[in-house]
């Protein structure tokens, strides 16, 4: 039997992903995925827009001067200095690509754009060209391209092969399609452009998850001849979402039988403990029964079930949890552990520490085993996942102390130390309609920044009544939604964390260029 086509997954966690509203993650926590990116297989890591903010220009830099084994790419309009800041973040670290991406529908071109088609294909084919003074690699993404008339789709695909491109991305940018549809578009665009096989240029699917479909989609379009999916961890992305890389993976995987001709290169045991990472990191929580990372995706409730599973496992369930890095026994540290099976357990979790923040860490770990009995994965990934955080350079304010008075007959009142970059020292006191607002209205005295609270949820990160407690807030900064994480085994003070988290992310998104923005967004000449 021929050997499977070998199928790209092309990650895009770190840019659409990171567009999903109030998801932002900062330097530190976009190259602890991208190391974990490597570790799962990936082929390509889209690490950013670096046009939109010094920080993803950064990240983009970093990863790609750090990153082996995979291609790192850097997303640009068809507007040059867009290009030229991917080149220049990519410069120094061959191997490396641009993707640039112009919309072509209609409605696209004639309301966003306003421009004909033949400028369109114009400006695509002066695109590619300036970004193959870069790079060899270049992709290139009609946006909207479902929705593109296929002559239309036809003529820029050609012509961007004639310019250079390595890799045509067809993107069903607002979710529209259906499976069969969409895998009819790549047989179309195959037949009538010989040259992508003669010169073997790669086509690829992006689909996004407005009708559900996006993982049906892509599989559709890997059915006609397409060899990269654009996917996401927990299918975070724009909107309702990008594919979900674990499903495509797990899809092609499990259904081997079916999809005898297609392989991909990723480490399955490394998708759990990366699902819960991009979890933490961007505060999207994993709804429960969402196939392959979902708190439920293994559990059998009915007995029935159940007694099926204890019999013969694959009689209700089709995949092993351990196979995806579900651990099957939750392994407890505890007051007498020392720093190595610490450091072990971190290292299995999916973290680089170096030795000062282990040290951090480790103390943490004391004082919390001191509170608590058990101390589970769960607990351990919130310590590091805290110190990473304190660790960024663009964290301004740290809470010091808070003391709160509350109760049934009181007018609750916070008084709360907050310290900045300097170690400087600001206290206030404020009322409120409760303790939690109380204090979020003494930290918006102390740093001067005015939000408004969207959302406010409260859950424990493990089980038992001395587990630690997650807030995880939403706040609105002008046009700016941020999330904002805190954990403590004091929910008061989980809560403050949260909020501070929140408005030192703040900080940090509002130096982005908005107007830069997303995929959406109009070119600027
Ligand atoms: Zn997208």
């Amino acid at each position: 039997m021929a050997e499977p086509t070998p199928i790209r997954i092309f990650d895009t966690t770190l840019r659409d992903g990171e567009q999903s509203p109030g998801a932002t993650l900062n330097y530190q926590e976009k190259l602890e995925i991208a190391r974990n990116l490597v570790a799962l297989g990936v082929d390509v890591i889209e690490a950013g827009f670096p046009i939109t903010s010094d920080g993803d220009f950064k990240a983009v830099r970093a990863i790609a001067a750090e990153t082996e084994g995979a291609v790192v790419a850097g997303l640009a309009r068809c507007v040059a200095r867009d290009i030229d800041r991917v080149g220049e973040a990519l410069k120094g670290t061959p191997g490396h690509r641009i993707h640039v991406f112009c919309a072509t529908s209609k409605v696209h071109r004639e309301k966003k754009l306003h421009k004909p088609i033949d400028e369109i294909i114009r400006l695509s084919v002066d695109s590619i060209k300036r970004a193959r003074t870069y790079v060899d690699d270049v992709e290139f993404s009609p946006e909207d391209g479902s929705r593109t008339e296929l002559n239309v789709l036809v003529d820029i695909t050609a012509a961007a092969v004639e310019a250079g491109a390595t890799t045509i991305n067809i993107p069903d940018t607002v979710g529209y399609a259906v499976p069969a549809e969409y895998g009819e578009i790549f047989r179309h665009v195959r037949e009538a452009i010989p040259e992508l096989d003669r010169r073997d240029i790669y086509l690829s699917a992006h689909c996004h998850n407005d009708l559900g479909l996006a993982v049906a989609n892509s599989l559709a379009a890997v059915e006609q001849g397409c060899r990269q999916i654009e996917c996401t961890i927990n299918g975070i992305g724009e909107r309702a979402g990008n594919a979900a890389l674990e499903e495509v993976v797990l899809a092609l995987r499990t259904r081997r039988d079916y999809y005898t001709r297609f392989a991909t290169q990723i480490h399955a045991a490394r998708i759990y403990p990366l699902s819960r990472m991009v979890s933490n990191f961007t505060g999207l929580q994993v709804q429960r029964n969402k196939a392959i990372v979902g708190e439920n995706a293994f559990a059998h409730e009915a007995g029935i079930h159940q007694d099926g599973v204890l019999k013969e496992r694959s009689t209700y369930e089709i995949i092993d949890p351990a196979e995806v890095g579900v651990p099957s026994s939750k392994l407890v540290l505890g007051k007498h552990s020392g720093r190595h099976a610490l450091r072990d357990r971190i290292v299995t979790l999916g973290y680089h520490v170096d030795e000062i923040t282990l040290g951090r860490v480790y103390e943490a770990f004391k004082t919390l085993s001191d509170k608590k009995k058990s101390v589970y994965d769960e607990d351990i990934e919130a310590l590091v996942e805290s110190q990473i955080d304190a660790s960024s350079s663009t964290n301004l304010w740290r809470l010091v102390s808070l003391q709160v008075t509350s109760g049934t007959n009181a007018i609750p009142t916070a008084t709360v130390v907050l310290a900045d970059t300097t170690g400087t020292q600001v206290t206030d006191a404020s009322t409120g309609d409760g303790p939690v607002d109380a204090i979020y209205s003494a930290v918006q005295r102390i740093t001067g920044v005015a939000v408004e609270l969207l959302d406010y949820q409260l859950r424990a990160v493990t089980h038992g009544k001395d587990a630690q407690g997650e807030v995880s807030v939403e706040v609105r900064h002008k046009d700016l939604r941020v999330r904002g994480r805190g954990i403590s085994t004091d929910v008061i003070e989980a809560s403050a964390h949260a909020y501070v988290n929140a408005i030192n992310r703040i900080r940090q998104v509002a130096t982005r260029d908005r107007a830069a923005g997303g995929e959406g967004e109009e070119p600027r000449a």
